[in-house]
C-alpha cells in the first residue's frame, strides 16, 4: 500500500515536469497597442473558469463610431500558430474605428500549455527590443488539466468520434456550463457570441500542407455569400489561391457549424498551410521557405478585412472598420517581428 503511494507520488511529479513550468500559464507575452480599449477574461462569461488553465484574456477594440461586432479567435488548436498569431497582431496593432471586435488569441489556452516531444515549445520572432517568444503548444487540451478520456467521446448531437476528441475545443460546441474544461471554454465563447451580440465571428485555423483544408476559408451556410466575396477580393490583391467550402456533417461540435446554427453570428472558419502538422523533425514553422509564416499570417489577416469588407457592403448601417491592414506584400517586405510591438 504504501509502495503504491510513493509510485502515485513520483507519477504525479514526473506529471508536473512533463507539463512545464507554463502548466497554468495564462500571460504570454502579448502587447496591446493603442486600439485595446479594454481587457476581459473569458471567466467573465462563466466565472467557473477563473483561476483555471482554461481562462485566457478577451481584448476589446472599441472604435469611437458605433459600428457591428465582431469576435475573432486564434489558438483553438494551440499549435496553429498562425491563427495565434494574427490573432496577437490584431491586439497589438490594429486600429479599429467603427464597431467592436473582441479578439481572442489563446482561445484553448490549456492546449498552448504542452508541446509535442518533436516540437519546440515556443516560436521566436526579432524585434528592435529583442526576441520575443510566443508559446508553441498542441491541438488538444493539456492532459493534465482534463482526465482521464472517455474511451469513446460523444458529441451531444449524438456521432462518437476518438475519446481524445473531448479535448478538441473545435469538436465541443456548443460547450456545456458544467461539462469539462474544454467544454466549458467553448461555452464561455457561446456566451460572448449571445450577450455581446457578435455579427461576424472568425476562427482562425492551420492544417498540415497537404491537407485538403490547407489555404481554405469554411463557411456557415448562411455566411457563404460572404465568404465568396472575400475569396475573390483576396484572390485580386494577393498571389494566393484559397478554396472556399461550406460546413458539412462531417463532424460534430465544429465552432462555424455551431455558432452560426445557434447564434446570429455569420461564422467562418479559415486555414493556413503549416509545415509544423506533419510528422517531419526540424521543421522551421516561422522561416519555411515555402510555407513562411509572414505569409500565414498575412492570409488570416487579409482574408477577414476582405470577409469583413464584403459585410459592410451588405450592413451599411452597422460597418466595422479599421485602419487599413499592411498589404500582402508589405507584410512581405521586413521580417514579421517588425509587425510587432516591442
Ligand atoms: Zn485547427
Amino acid at each position: 500500500m504504501k509502495m503504491q503511494k510513493v509510485a502515485l507520488v513520483v507519477l504525479m511529479l514526473a506529471l508536473l515536469i512533463t507539463g512545464g513550468a507554463g502548466a497554468q500559464m495564462r500571460y504570454h507575452d502579448i502587447r496591446p497597442g493603442y486600439g485595446v480599449t479594454e481587457l476581459r477574461w473569458l471567466s467573465d462569461y462563466l466565472p467557473v473558469l477563473r483561476n483555471t488553465p482554461g481562462d485566457t484574456p478577451v481584448y476589446v477594440l472599441q472604435g469611437e463610431q458605433p459600428g457591428g461586432s465582431m469576435l475573432v479567435l486564434g489558438g483553438t488548436h494551440g499549435d496553429e500558430i498562425a491563427g495565434i498569431m494574427a490573432a496577437t497582431w490584431m491586439v497589438e496593432r490594429l486600429s479599429v474605428q467603427a464597431g467592436t471586435i473582441f479578439v481572442i488569441p489563446r482561445a484553448n489556452n490549456s492546449a498552448s500549455t504542452h508541446h509535442a516531444a518533436n516540437r519546440s515549445p515556443y516560436i521566436e520572432l526579432e524585434t528592435a527590443s529583442g526576441t520575443r517568444r510566443f508559446a508553441y503548444g498542441t491541438r488538444l487540451t493539456n492532459p493534465l488539466h482534463q482526465a482521464p478520456d472517455p474511451a469513446t467521446y460523444v458529441h451531444p448531437a449524438g456521432r462518437a468520434a476518438a475519446g481524445s476528441e473531448a479535448r478538441n475545443l473545435n469538436r465541443v460546441h456548443p460547450g456545456k456550463a458544467d461539462g469539462t474544461l474544454t467544454e466549458q471554454i467553448s461555452f464561455a465563447i457561446m456566451e460572448l457570441i449571445r450577450n455581446e451580440k457578435i455579427d461576424v465571428a472568425f476562427d482562425l485555423h492551420e492544417a498540415g500542407p497537404a491537407s485538403r483544408l490547407a489555404n481554405m476559408i469554411v463557411s456557415n451556410p448562411k455566411s457563404v455569400n460572404y465568404a465568396a466575396e472575400g475569396l475573390l477580393i483576396m484572390e485580386l490583391e494577393t498571389n494566393l489561391t484559397l478554396k472556399l467550402e461550406v460546413s458539412s456533417g462531417e463532424f460534430d461540435g465544429l465552432s462555424h457549424r455551431e455558432w452560426g446554427d445557434q447564434t446570429q453570428a455569420e461564422a467562418i472558419l479559415l486555414e493556413t498551410p503549416n509545415p509544423g502538422q506533419s510528422s517531419a523533425n526540424n521543421v522551421d514553422v516561422v522561416n519555411d521557405s515555402q510555407y513562411p509564416l509572414a505569409t500565414r499570417v498575412a492570409t488570416h489577416l487579409l482574408t477577414v478585412q476582405a470577409i469583413v469588407s464584403s459585410w459592410n457592403g451588405a450592413n451599411p448601417g452597422k460597418k466595422i472598420v479599421w485602419e487599413s491592414m499592411p498589404t500582402f506584400e508589405e507584410f512581405h517586405s521586413k521580417p514579421l517581428g517588425y509587425f510587432y510591438n516591442d
